[in-house]
């Protein structure tokens, strides 16, 4: 039996639950900035096993992948060639290993809603997604969540876009092929899934479909493309716990992510200081509960890139442009600070311009690409963890 001081305790604790203000959502503490590896791949690739595609056996996409020094691709074949069955076209050929390129398992789901590109660091069965792609997307998710894989919008500004809910994807392609310019509604729709709340990583996929081809008379009308848009045009960099397809998806999903228009373009690292000692204690992808405080924010070039080069740093802030800075040449940093409001949701990104870095391999990419080098992920304040 209760005394009857426990009993007021309880009473006392139980109406505390219930005066508390549920407008900043429990957030758990960021996760180590040191711990890890920064992976650079491609997520949208397509081969012989993709009936649009030429000139392009898995093995020459992997030799390409080894030989730039790539950590990570996905294969990405549209899904309905093969009749939902990738797990016996694109899996199976005896082409599908490397000893140094981590090869993530997935399809690109060509639906008449638009595409999507599904990741998964293991087989999975990819049929039952491809037979659920006319149900409500309540189902589809259903389905999703069972298999347990990443499902990523594609393109989502452009022909067959990505036209199912939002709520079913973990990413969206926010950077599609080496033509900058056919992304920037992408953006728009990205910003809009933010501010609503969505805490979506925006990606990069090359969505390249044609290889060299080995003689002349191989030639087709697209082999054009193969010097301009193949493995790496966008590249897309994460931050993973270690060197493993898991880690590769996983970071994904959280969002520790950052997109270069080529692999000897720089990264930009977006990070922030939150409690004002000096040191960077969060970056893109991270969600933090905000102090009410000012933070400062750090923008960092790292690698690759032009020697001595000042790159713009545009900052958006929920949508909105807050400013423009550019890089120190001599430390590749730009700094900002603001202070995310104590109550409700903010959410800060960058996006780079300056001068392209040549890509020898893809020559005919860079003048594609203008201006565009780089894209972080968003750092985070008040998102509910749980929407
Ligand atoms: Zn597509
Ligand atoms: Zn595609």
């Amino acid at each position: 039996m209760l005394s009857r001081l426990a009993f007021i305790a309880l009473v006392l604790s139980s109406s505390t639950v219930l005066a508390a203000p549920v407008a900043t959502p429990k957030i758990p503490p960021v996760a180590s900035l040191g711990e890890g590896v920064w992976l650079k791949g491609d997520l949208h690739i397509h081969s012989r096993h993709s009936k649009d595609s030429s000139n392009n056996p898995e093995a020459k996409i992997i030799r390409f992948a080894e030989n730039a020094g790539f950590d990570y691709i996905a294969i990405t074949d549209h899904d309905n060639h093969v009749d939902g069955d990738v797990a016996h076209n694109s899996w199976t050929d005896p082409e599908f290993k490397s000893k140094s390129v981590l090869l993530l398992y997935g399809a690109e789901w060509t639906t008449d809603r638009g595409h999507g590109n599904v990741f998964s660091a293991k087989p999975y069965d990819h049929k039952r997604l491809y037979d659920v792609r006319d149900e409500r997307d309540a189902k589809i998710l259903a389905v999703k969540k069972s298999l347990g894989v990443h499902l990523s919008a594609n393109h989502p500004s452009g022909k067959d876009h990505f036209g199912f809910s939002y709520d079913i994807v973990d990413s969206i392609e926010v950077w599609n092929s080496p033509v900058w310019p056919q992304n920037a509604a992408a953006m728009l729709i990205w910003d809009d899934m933010l501010r609503s709340g969505r805490k979506l990583t925006g990606r990069g996929g090359s969505d390249s479909h044609h290889g060299v081809p080995d003689t002349p008379a191989q030639a087709v009308a697209n082999s054009i493309q193969a010097t301009a848009d193949y493995v790496g045009t966008p590249t897309t960099w994460m931050f993973a716990k270690d060197r493993s397809g898991q880690a590769v998806v996983d970071a994904l999903t959280n969002g520790r992510v950052s997109v270069s228009a080529n692999p000897d373009d720089p990264r930009v690292e977006l990070r922030a200081d939150l409690d004002g000692d000096g040191q960077m204690d969060m970056m893109m992808g991270d969600n933090a509960k905000a102090s009410g405080k000012p933070v400062t924010f750090q923008a960092k070039m790292v690698g690759g890139g032009i020697t001595g080069a000042a790159y713009h740093i545009k900052v958006v802030k929920n949508g909105q442009d807050f400013g423009a800075y550019y890089t120190d040449p001599a430390t590749g940093t730009a700094s900002f600070t603001d202070t995310p409001a104590a109550q409700g949701r903010t959410y800060y990104r960058v996006v780079v311009e300056g001068p392209q870095t040549p890509y020898p391999l893809l020559p005919n990419s860079m003048a594609l690409s203008g201006n565009m080098v780089a894209l972080s992920n968003p750092v985070f304040f008040n998102f509910d963890p749980k929407f």
